[in-house]
């Protein structure tokens, strides 16, 4: 049976720090679908989804084991339509922990065969958050740094 992720956000914008998560993921699942969850009447995106999908497909352009989705319903259902048994996050500190793991014992009540999968952020990308890159974009900042396409 092959290991298919949910690697599911917001993505606004997809960071260093997300791109990291799902290389390392790769060695341990035979697909991810980077799942950006968004909501077209009630979510007010900074950065547009059509945007981000194209940066994400460019991102992993030559990878086929990574693919790109929007959803507007629970994770846990939409997990279960993909026949993904996983959930893939990433954990930069102990705020994250306590979020994570609220979301993850409910993700795993409404679907009972979902495992969620938490890797631990890359030291030197902890720092990276979607809410800062938004910030320093708003206000002219260079953010090239921090994302890995052109917004
Ligand atoms: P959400 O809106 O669900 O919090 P995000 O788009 O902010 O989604 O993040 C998606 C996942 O990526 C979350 O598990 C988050 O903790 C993780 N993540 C975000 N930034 C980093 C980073 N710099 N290093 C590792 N994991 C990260």
């Amino acid at each position: 049976m092959s290991r298919i992720a949910l690697f599911p956000g917001s993505f606004d914008p997809f960071t260093k720090g997300h791109q990291d998560i799902v290389i390392r993921g790769l060695s341990l699942f035979d697909k991810i679908i980077i799942s950006i969850g968004h909501n077209t009447k009630k979510d007010h995106r900074y950065f547009p989804v059509d945007a981000t999908i194209r940066g994400i497909e460019e991102t992993f352009k030559g990878y086929d084991k990574v693919d790109v989705v929007v959803y507007n319903e629970l994770t846990a259902y939409f997990a279960q339509k993909h026949q993904a048994n996983y959930m893939l996050r990433g954990l930069r500190n102990t705020t994250d922990f306590e979020y994570e793991n609220s979301i993850s014992q409910v993700n795993r009540s409404l679907n009972k065969s979902l495992e969620t999968v938490f890797l631990i952020t890359s030291p030197e990308l902890a720092a990276i958050s979607s809410s800062i890159i938004r910030e320093v974009h708003r206000y002219g900042g260079d953010v090239s740094e921090f994302v890995p396409y052109t917004v």
